[in-house]
C-alpha cells in the first residue's frame, strides 16, 4: 500500500477481525485472551470476544484472520529519526516504512541526534525539537505513529526553556548524555524541570556510542532519575553487571533493552527483572538507525531472542514490546483492550519453522511471519515484505 496511506479513519468506520487463532493482549497479567473476534469503531477497539457474542453488524471492513494470531502493534521505544523517511546514519531511505513491515506501529524518538549539523545552542536545539515534533506528527509513512521532537539537554538550559518546550507541544527529552550534560547533578535538575512540565525523559546508559557521546555509569543514571533507563544493555557498550544490578535495584524506572546493545547484558537485565518480580519495567527498542544499521525486524528479533535465550514465554515477550511500553509511555495503544487504538499486527509461525505454532516458533528462536498490519482500524500492509512468509495469512473479505 502506498506511502501516502490514509491517516485518519471515518468516525463510523467499523472493522471486524474474525477467526483469530490466538489473541495476544500485550498485558503481562493476562497475555492470552480467550477470544477470536475484535471489533473497532472509528479506529478504537469497541469489542473483544467470541464471534457469537460480539456485534458484527454494519462492518465496513472485515478481516478474516484465517487462524493467524493477533497482537497489539509493536512499539519501538528508542529510535533516532532525522527528517522524513530518510536516515543519514547509513544513507538509507524508507527505513520507517520498512519498520512497519516488521510489525511496529508506534516509534518513540530518543533524540533527532543524527541530524547533520545539529544545533547545540539553546535557541537552536529548541527550534529543532519543535520542528521535529511538528514534522513527524504530520508525516506518517504507511500510518506509522512517530513520536518525535526530543531535544538533548545542554548545560546552559534554564527552567523556562522546558516550560517553553512543553507549551510548544514537546513531550520527550532525547537521551541525556548525548549533549553537553553528562554529570548527575545537572541532569537531575533538568530532568526534574522536564517532569514538572510533562516531558518524559530517557538517558544514554553505558559507554560512548559515537564520537561526541560519553560514558554514563550507574551513579549518573540513578542521580539523573530519568523516566526510562535508555538502553540499560548499552548502546553499544554495556556497563558491568554489578552496575546494571545497581540500577535495577536502585530505582523503579523503565528498563529499556535495545537491539543495538549488548545481548548478554540484555539477558542479564531480563533475569534480574524477573527475579525482582518487576518484568513490567522491561520495554524494548532498537536504537536504530545507528552504527549497526537499520533493523526493520529489530523488535521482533528482541522478542524472539529474549524468549529463546531468556526462557521467557513468547506471549510474555510480546508484552515487553507492546503493553509495558504503552503504560510506561502513557500511550493509547499497545494493549488489546476496549477504548485503545486499533493498532494490530497479525502474524503466524514462519513457514517451515521447527515450531508447530507461533509461540513455539518464537520460543525456538525463529522470527514469526507477518500477514497484515492494522493502524487506527485501517489495514496498512498485507503480507510483510521483510519477515519470512507466515504459514497462515489473513485476508480482507467483503463485509
Ligand atoms: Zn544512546
Amino acid at each position: 500500500m502506498a506511502q501516502e496511506a490514509q491517516v485518519t479513519v471515518a468516525p463510523d468506520a467499523k472493522l471486524v477481525i474474525r477467526n483469530i487463532g490466538l489473541l495476544l493482549s500485550g498485558d503481562l497479567q493476562r497475555p492470552i485472551l480467550d477470544a477470536d473476534t475484535v471489533v473497532a469503531t472509528g479506529g478504537r477497539i469497541t469489542a473483544i470476544g467470541r464471534a457469537k457474542d460480539v456485534d458484527q453488524e454494519g462492518a465496513t471492513t472485515v478481516i478474516d484472520a484465517r487462524g493467524s494470531a493477533l497482537a497489539p502493534g509493536l512499539i519501538d521505544s528508542h529510535v533516532h529519526p532525522v527528517a522524513g523517511d530518510w536516515t543519514p546514519r547509513q544513507s538509507q531511505l524508507n527505513w520507517i516504512d520498512s519498520t512497519l513491515h516488521g510489525g511496529v506501529t508506534t516509534m518513540i524518538s530518543a533524540g533527532e541526534v543524527h541530524t547533520p549539523g545539529r544545533p547545540r545552542d539553546v535557541v537552536g536545539l529548541k527550534a529543532m525539537a519543535i520542528y521535529a515534533q511538528r514534522c513527524f506528527s504530520a508525516f506518517r509513512p504507511g500510518g506509522m505513529k512517530i513520536l518525535a521532537g526530543a531535544p538533548v539537554i545542554e548545560p546552559d538550559m534554564q527552567e523556562s526553556d522546558f516550560r517553553e518546550l512543553a507549551e510548544a507541544g514537546v513531550r520527550l527529552l532525547g537521551e541525556v548524555g548525548l549533549g553537553g550534560v553528562k554529570d548527575g547533578p545537572t541532569a537531575k535538575r533538568m530532568v526534574g524541570w522536564a517532569r514538572k512540565y510533562g516531558i518524559q525523559s530517557t538517558i544514554h546508559t553505558g559507554g560512548p556510542s559515537i564520537p561526541g557521546s560519553g560514558l554514563i555509569d550507574a551513579a549518573v543514571v540513578l542521580e539523573a532519575d530519568t523516566d526510562v533507563v535508555g538502553h540499560i544493555n548499552g548502546g553499544h557498550t554495556a556497563l558491568p553487571d554489578r552496575e546494571i544490578r545497581c540500577i535495577c535495584e536502585g530505582c523503579g524506572r523503565g528498563l529499556e533493552l535495545v537491539h543495538n546493545g549488548n545481548e548478554r547484558a540484555a539477558l542479564y537485565t531480563l533475569r534480574l527483572a524477573r527475579e525482582m518480580g518487576q518484568l513490567d519495567r522491561v520495554i524494548l527498542g532498537t536504537d536504530g538507525p545507528a552504527g549497526s544499521g537499520v533493523q526493520p525486524l529489530g523488535i521482533l528479533r528482541m522478542i524472539s531472542m529474549l524468549s529463546a535465550l531468556g526462557d521467557l514465554p513468547a506471549e510474555e515477550a510480546f508484552c515487553l514490546g507492546t503493553g509495558n511500553t504503552a503504560r510506561m509511555r502513557a500511550l493509547d495503544c499497545g494493549l488489546v483492550e476496549e477504548g485503545r487504538a486499533a493498532d494490530f499486527v497479525l502474524l503466524d509461525r514462519a513457514q517451515h519453522s521447527a515450531g508447530r505454532d507461533l509461540l513455539e516458533c518464537i520460543r525456538l528462536g525463529d522470527l514469526p511471519g507477518i500477514g497484515m498490519v492494522v493502524i487506527d482500524g485501517l489495514p496498512r500492509i498485507a503480507r510483510s515484505r521483510n519477515t519470512p512468509p507466515a504459514d497462515k495469512v489473513p485476508e480482507i473479505v467483503t463485509p
